[in-house]
């Protein structure tokens, strides 16, 4: 045996040893993350040497179930194994909200909903839970907590905040602990990721990957204290950011990631990139060399390349060669890498512990999801104490998109990268809540859109709000009101005279001050995920709410960006959040029950971000729509719904005046004349005259048409 195969070795050691036997071709492939849709071949692992892969968003095997990702995870480790030294390769997902792209798993609140609980012990064993159903799978590696600190609401992201002041992401860092165990050693132990570096929730009007402009005390003040208290709890790795920092994009900044993150901090695990995060260091489609090098030179370890890794490694190569990229630099990279592979004990233990694939969906993990759901509840109004509800007597009416809709109340990031509505994956829904919590003590009709009720109800339950979607800019309409079809069921609840209570289902405060008055009773559920019982907990007094708001609510959508102490006048104020008569539910969280056999897994979805290499011939493009707008001031067009591409998103591009219109797989803006355009992503953007066309989509840009599609102002 030699030294680094040797469990009982030091890690020191063994990371010594085993860089004193690769190449330069293995060690510059430790640097290289791959998704998994982007791998010509498993083979490819070894042939390329490949360090890591990755299942971004929805990038699931064929057979979606725990069993099916653990087939195809073994099979990545066994190419790696088929290699001289034998590198296992260490395997990423967005397990954000539990394991979230398996179907089965099961899914807790997003992160606000958390960060509403107050609660660091809970979210922990949250932690604890989702480590056992990724590691049940295989992965030993989550891309989380994120610990953005959200400032401006319109941020698609707003929802992966814990909260608007540092203080509840920092001390919900507590979930490190629980994904990485008490070792990293323990089977049931995956690492974690602090994500994202830094100050991606304070950028200019919400846009998301957009710039932070902050002094370095306010950078330090407001958006550090989360990942100081992450390196403290021993994170593993560390995400940069897609945003820029006063101009400069964090992906090539040495003085955040080299001195202060590493540095100053200590941080001793390592970094690696967001997806083809380098490729926007100098604005332009791609990586190059010269980006490459810059990332490499901050201080990035790893990089999500993540599709086109042929190329990627000749470019690396060639910098390392050309002395551009030192070797003392691949060297610090490759040790920060293969101590957590060590750590993490995949030398020994490469291939899934299958005695953890019953924990994914088990019962004692959806009781626990659902203790969180009613610790999250928000209580806002309730007048005339319209709540609790009794569970007998009389008729319930209950109304609105997200009632019955396990892929509402879930949001972004299940299943697919952008979520879905619709039954995407086994839980309750809020729904079935109420008619579990009633049995048979009273009589509750559904009508989705509020038609039939009348009168002889007692009370209207109204669940309205947000429909799916993952990162770009939350808000289509810019007004973060609530849709059409939910003032409409609102407003034939409200006609019969009942009293009428509202389950808000969002990522986010909706701009709802002008319909408050004619509701008896306000609940903000955020994205309960799959366990809707807790909110039913709530509604019929099983749990008194405890939830207190982690951001300010806006009274209306132009008071964005509204954070605590910024003299506004809120809606409801951070910290807000009212208990029924005799006071809140005591901590702590019940007790679990035990384990139950895993729960039945459908057929696979959609794939995050479609094929990496699109054939898409001219006449496979579906028929224009006629879905010219008018364009304000500035606009990102974040997402393109249409049954060919379900998950299309385009971003960050910028126009001041005109007007667009799409034509085929081109998206064109009309310029009155002189406008610039700013392209942070992947289109190509050529001006002609007064005409701007944004061309060459590719598969993560794509404007389609088919729906409407939806634009963002
Ligand atoms: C997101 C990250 C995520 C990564 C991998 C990126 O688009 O910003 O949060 O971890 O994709 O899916």
């Amino acid at each position: 045996m030699l030294p680094y195969q040797d469990p009982a070795q030091p890690t020191l050691n063994r990371v010594g040893d085993l860089m004193s036997r690769m190449s330069l071709d293995e060690k510059i492939g430790q640097l290289v993350q791959v998704d998994r849709a982007a791998l010509t071949a498993p083979e490819d692992i070894a042939t390329y040497r490949l360090g890591s892969v990755l299942s971004g968003g929805g990038s699931a095997p064929a057979d979606n179930s725990p069993n099916g990702w653990a087939e195809m995870y073994d099979g990545y480790q066994r190419a790696a194994q088929n290699t001289p030294l034998g590198i296992p390769i260490i395997y990423g997902v967005d397990a954000v909200h539990g394991h979230n792209t398996v179907r089965g798993a099961t899914i807790f609140p997003h992160n606000i909903g958390l960060g509403a609980t107050r609660d660091p012990a809970l979210v922990q064993r949250i932690g604890r839970a989702t480590a056992e159903e990724v590691a049940g799978t295989g992965p030993k590696w989550t891309f989380a907590p994120c610990l953005c600190v959200a400032r401006n609401d319109r941020w698609g992201r707003t929802y992966e905040s814990y909260g608007e002041l540092p203080e509840i992401p920092a001390s919900m860092t507590s979930i490190v602990g629980g994904l990485q165990g008490a070792s990293l050693a323990e089977p049931s132990s995956i690492l974690a990721t602090a994500k994202h570096y830094v100050g991606d929730g304070g950028t200019t009007g919400g846009d998301d990957q957009g710039n932070t402009q902050l002094s370095e005390a306010d950078l330090r003040a407001i958006h550090l204290p989360p990942f100081q208290a992450a390196v403290a709890q021993g994170v593993g790795s560390v995400m940069i950011s897609f945003s820029s920092w006063n101009g400069q994009k964090l992906h090539g900044h040495r003085q955040l990631i080299t001195d202060l993150l590493k540095g100053e901090l200590h941080f001793s695990g390592f970094v690696v990139t967001d997806w083809a995060g380098i490729d926007q260091i100098d604005g332009a489609r791609g990586f190059t060399g010269n980006e490459i090098a810059t990332a490499i030179n901050a201080g990035v370890d790893m990089v999500m390349v993540p599709t086109d890794y042929r190329q990627f490694l000749t470019l690396l190569r060639a910098e390392v060669q050309a002395g551009r990229i030192s070797a003392e630099r691949i060297d610090d990279a490759n040790r920060r890498i293969l101590a957590k592979k060590f750590e993490l004990g995949l030398f020994e233990r490469r291939f899934t512990d299958r005695a953890l694939t019953s924990t994914v969906g088990s019962q004692p993990h959806r009781e626990l999801a659902r203790d969180a759901v009613r610790r999250s509840q928000v209580l806002l109004k309730n007048a005339n104490n319209a709540l609790p509800l009794a569970k007998t007597g009389g008729k319930i009416f209950v109304a609105g998109k997200s009632a019955d809709d396990i892929g509402n109340q879930s949001g972004g990031w299940t299943i697919s990268w952008q979520g879905a509505s619709g039954n995407t994956t086994p839980g309750t829904t809020i729904l079935q809540g109420i008619r579990n919590a009633v049995g048979s003590g009273a009589t509750v009709t559904y009508n989705r859109d509020g038609a039939g009720i009348d009168r002889s109800y007692r009370a209207a339950i109204a669940v309205v709000g947000e429909t799916p979607y993952a990162e770009g800019r939350g808000d289509r309409t810019g007004s973060m009101g609530l849709d059409n079809a939910d003032l409409r069921t609102l407003s034939r609840l409200r006609a019969t005279g009942v009293p009428v209570i509202v389950v808000l289902v969002s990522g986010r405060p909706l701009d709802i001050a002008t319909q408050l008055g004619g509701w008896a009773a306000l609940v903000a559920a955020w994205l309960p995920g799959t366990e809707g019982q807790g909110v039913a907990d709530v509604l019929f007094g099983d749990y008194n709410p405890t939830g207190k708001l982690p951001v300010t609510w806006m009274a209306n959508a132009s008071q964005q960006p509204i954070n605590v102490g910024d003299g506004k006048p809120a809606l409801f104020p951070y910290g807000f959040g009212l208990s029924y008569p005799g006071g809140p539910t005591p901590s702590p969280s019940p007790s679990v029950s035990p384990p139950s056999p895993p729960r039945p897994t459908p057929s696979a979805s959609p794939a995050r971000r479609p094929t990496p290499t699109p054939t898409r011939s001219p006449s496979a493009a579906p028929t224009p729509s006629p879905t010219a707008s008018a364009v304000a001031a500035s606009c990102t067009v974040r997402y393109a719904v249409t049954s060919e591409w379900p998950t299309g998103f385009v971003t960050d591009i910028r126009i001041t005046a005109g007007s667009a219109a799409i034509d085929g797989w081109t998206l064109r803006f009309t310029f009155p004349g002189g406008q610039t355009v700013t392209n942070a992503w992947n289109a190509t953007v050529t001006q002609s005259g007064d005409q701007v066309s944004a061309t060459n989509l590719d598969w993560n840009a794509i404007i389609a048409a088919g729906e409407s599609t939806s634009f963002g102002f």
